[in-house]
């Protein structure tokens, strides 16, 4: 089958449809391919997107300085980034937000996701209905209003390329039509990253063992946009980051109201401490430092008086927006069940947690006595842990939990411009082709800024978005 458009979109995600989107508004022909059933990818997953000045923060009267983010996003990734890329991306974020809200997208607030972060930038929709699944259906239903073709069940395979090397559409393979060949001036890659490939995953993290880390929630992507573009002569830009998240363990969500909190202890398979536990807010840093453990392994320690605080104190921010409204009420069940599988205990004797740990009983025990003297003397000296989140280990019952990390996505790889057309070795655009989303690289370095609450979404949708305007444009030209 021979297809013909101004703009082939490959991958109908969170920067796919935003590329969609923006190139139909601006007037041209669009195809989406879309290789599972649904448009979505992980953008269906989203609890909140990054932004700075939106609409909804100047009504809120928060004050978001692009300058402050810009500096902070640099500083965090130590400038192994695109200084110009993660400019551009900050300044277009607010008025994104106001466009995806002109659309139908019932943005309710924007809030702080770490404690204390100002300024608030991540901005949440219902409860009922998360941001991600909010954004996708108005993003969705746009597309269809605008004459948009989005094929699902279809797959993008290899791009087609001229004489010149200029990329004029894609070789697509279709469930109900077989191969489909798509004649496109501009093809713009959106599939979304490579969680799911081992070889690239060695290739562009060889630091990095994936059978240490559990595959977390989300769709694990192949990778086919980046091999795409890197057969048709894009270039690498140079930083990777996995985005992941600390401590974890799958199937126990409940689970997650306990794991999260800043007074539990963690301890390695040694029985030791590791960490300052504050930075569990932080994911990313919190799987870093569970990433240096023997074998990835950590198990989250706490007594019935930092249950009792967890539960009497309820749900701090990061647990409203992550967690499911019901989480409460399976707890008790829930732990009951992760203690008959072994992934937790119960016990009054640190003696038996440290047997569930499989190390000796002195550790453990040495090291909460010396936890317990740190939170009496209000200073911990081993990782200067914040003396508000320190709550002495001592009234038994104690529970461990075993948990790790969990990895979520790719970020990077594809070297772009502002524009986000992709970049050859050479820094000149492979005329045709663009690439956003988590396909292309500049924005994260080796650590996923979760600093910057909710970039990963927002990026995605103002990539998206300016790679399908300025496909659009350059059609005029
Ligand atoms: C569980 C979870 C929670 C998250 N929560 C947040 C959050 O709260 N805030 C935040 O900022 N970020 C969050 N993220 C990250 C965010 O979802 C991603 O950064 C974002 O979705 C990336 O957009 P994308 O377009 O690059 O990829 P995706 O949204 O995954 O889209 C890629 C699409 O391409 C399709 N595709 C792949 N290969 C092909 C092919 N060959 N042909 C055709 N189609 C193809 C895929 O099926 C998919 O639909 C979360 C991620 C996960 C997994």
């Amino acid at each position: 089958m021979l297809l013909k458009c101004d703009i082939a979109v490959v991958g109908g995600g969170a920067s796919g449809m935003a590329a969609a989107a923006a190139a139909a508004e601006a007037g041209a022909e669009v195809i989406v391919i879309e290789k599972n059933a649904n448009v979505g990818g992980n953008g269906l997953f989203p609890r909140g997107v990054f932004a700075v000045n939106s609409r909804l923060q100047k009504t809120k009267l928060i004050k978001a300085d692009p300058d402050q983010i810009f500096t902070s996003a640099m500083e965090f990734s130590h400038w192994k980034i695109d200084p110009d890329l993660v400019r551009t991306l900050i300044d277009k974020s607010g008025e994104t937000i106001d466009w995806l809200s002109e659309k139908g997208v019932g943005f309710t607030d924007v809030v702080h996701h770490l404690p204390g972060q100002t300024p608030e930038v991540f901005h949440i929709t219902d409860k009922d209905l998360n941001a991600g699944k909010a954004v996708i259906k108005v993003l969705a239903e746009y597309c269809r209003s605008s004459g948009v073709k989005l094929l699902t069940g279809c797959t993008g395979k290899k791009l087609i390329l001229d004489s010149c090397r200029a990329v004029f559409g894609i070789m697509a393979e279709s469930k109900q039509d077989g191969e489909i060949r798509i004649e496109a001036s501009k093809v713009i890659i959106c599939t979304g990253g490579f969680a799911g490939n081992a070889d690239m995953i060695s290739r562009f993290y060889p630091d990095f063992n994936p059978d240490k880390v559990a595959a977390g929630g989300g769709m694990r992507h192949t990778g086919d946009g980046v091999r795409m573009a890197l057969e048709a002569g894009a270039g690498i830009e140079g930083n990777f980051a996995m985005e992941m998240a600390a401590p974890k363990i799958r199937g126990f969500e409940p689970l997650n109201l306990l794991l999260g909190k800043p007074w539990n202890i963690w301890l390695n398979r040694s029985g030791r401490r590791f960490a300052d536990e504050g930075i569990v807010y932080n994911f990313s840093m919190a799987a870093n430092a569970c990433l240096r453990q023997p074998e990835a392994e950590m198990w989250v320690i706490f007594d019935s008086a930092a249950m009792k605080k967890t539960l009497s104190e309820g749900r701090d921010m990061i647990e409203l927006i992550h967690i499911s409204p019901d989480a409460e009420l399976r707890l008790e069940q829930t732990i009951e069940k992760a203690v008959q599988e072994g992934i937790a205990v119960e016990s009054g004797s640190l003696e038996v947690i440290a047997e569930f740990i499989g190390c000796p009983a002195e550790s453990v025990i040495e090291t909460i006595g010396r936890y317990n003297s740190y939170c009496r003397s209000g200073r911990d000296a081993a990782y200067a842990k914040n003396r508000g989140s320190m709550l002495e280990c001592s009234e038994p019952p104690y529970y461990a939990v075993k948990a790790g990390v969990d990895m979520l996505i790719t970020h990077g790889g594809i070297r772009v411009d502002q524009q986000f057309r992709a970049l050859n070795d050479d820094y000149n655009p492979v005329p045709g082709l663009y690439v956003a989303g988590v396909d292309f690289g500049g924005v994260d370095a080796d650590v996923y800024n979760v600093e910057m609450s909710g970039h990963g979404f927002g990026f995605a949708l103002n990539s998206g978005r300016m790679a399908g305007e300025n496909a659009a444009a350059s059609l005029k030209k």
